[in-house]
């Protein structure tokens, strides 16, 4: 039988990184050298790959939506060619980018797993040559057709994903929705739990455009009229970190003045929670009635990395504020549960 086919995007991060006067940063050519060393990855039982290297490599903090748009092209133009994609990336801002590709990448039909590691590869004790072979195995195998997060033993979607450690190997959570595999002696799918490909949508891919979101966080003795400057005509979205399942302080009106201004210019204003697990539940308290007043949509059970994305993916289109708000309360690629 023909040995499967994976295409390896390299875009920068801890992986593929070396020591420097300055701390760890990424060095353009040295990885494919590195990727040579590794025995498994040559082995005949494993599929075929090619890497493509990026350029420039970047730590994952400069990532933004012009690296997605990179990434989607790069997919996009060898869509044909490959059976699946992984994709290296560091892991500060990895959550980001599979929620965000998870929306660009539209009738998606074949696995595209993001990983990375804590440790660089040539450091000891890395991380990196396990994530990377059993990201480039999945990858190959094409059970799971969808854009993942492989890091730790852990598969997950990656519009569910959000980074839970700073400094532990198994860094990735999904807080509200099931591991897709898991890792131990064999790779365990758990069928049950994998997105169904809808065939009837071909692939293709949506760019994003630069647009102007802000997130708030809101805390006990919050002063909102700080932010009373962000709202302005400009403004996009906003997407509010909101305590439990959505409530908000109300002992002045500076919040609701904030929300129904910032709905007023146009903006969409997205509620989400700041407990990693459980769901907005928008006028179950009095204490968040005033954001369902002012036009609020709820962000359900979505981690911020899905809100932020997914807005950011629709606001890139030509859509009324009304559809944008309806397909915000969507569930679009198992982004959110209600
Ligand atoms: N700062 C690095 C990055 O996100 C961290 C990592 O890859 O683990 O690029």
């Amino acid at each position: 039988m023909a040995r499967s086919k994976v295409c390896i995007l390299y875009t920068g991060g801890t992986i593929g990184m070396l020591r420097t006067a300055n701390g760890f940063a990424p060095a353009q050519g040295y990885f494919g050298r590195e990727l040579e060393a590794i025995r498994d990855l040559h082995s005949p039982l494993m599929p075929e790959w090619d890497l493509v290297e990026f350029d420039p490599l970047l730590d994952s903090s400069n990532i933004s939506y012009v690296q997605w748009n990179q990434i989607a092209e790069a997919i996009r133009d060898r869509y044909d060619d490959y059976d699946g994609f992984v994709v290296l990336h560091g892991t500060d801002t990895m959550a980001y980018s599979t929620s965000a590709l998870s929306f660009m990448l539209e009738g998606l039909d074949k696995p595209v797993i993001f990983t990375g590691s804590q440790i660089p590869l040539s450091e000891l004790r890395s991380d990196g040559k396990d994530n990377l072979i059993t990201s480039v195995m999945i990858a190959g195998e094409g059970k799971v057709r969808e854009v993942c997060l492989y890091f730790g033993n852990e598969l997950l979607r990656g519009c569910r994903a959000t980074k839970h450690s700073a400094d532990e190997l198994v860094a990735f959570q999904s807080p509200n929705y099931p591991q897709l595999a898991t890792a131990g002696i064999d790779i365990h799918y758990k069928t049950k739990y994998l997105r169904d490909v809808d065939e009837s949508t071909p692939f293709s891919i949506r760019e994003l455009r630069k647009t102007r979101i802000g997130v708030i966080k809101v805390f006990p003795g919050i002063q909102f009229d700080l932010f009373s400057p962000i709202v302005k005509e400009d403004l996009e979205g906003l997407i509010l970190e909101t305590f439990g399942t959505g409530n908000i302080p109300d002992y002045d009106d500076a919040l609701s003045t904030l929300i129904s201004d910032a709905a007023q210019q146009g903006a969409i204003v997205v509620v989400c929670t700041q407990c990693p697990q459980g769901s907005v539940k928008l006028g179950a308290y009095e204490a968040g009635s005033a954001l369902v007043k002012a036009g609020a949509v709820s962000g359900y059970d979505m981690t911020t990395e899905a809100a932020v994305t997914k807005l950011s993916y629709l606001l890139s289109q030509d859509l009324s504020r009304e559809s944008i708000s309806i397909l915000m309360e969507t569930d679009m690629r198992g982004e959110l549960s209600k």
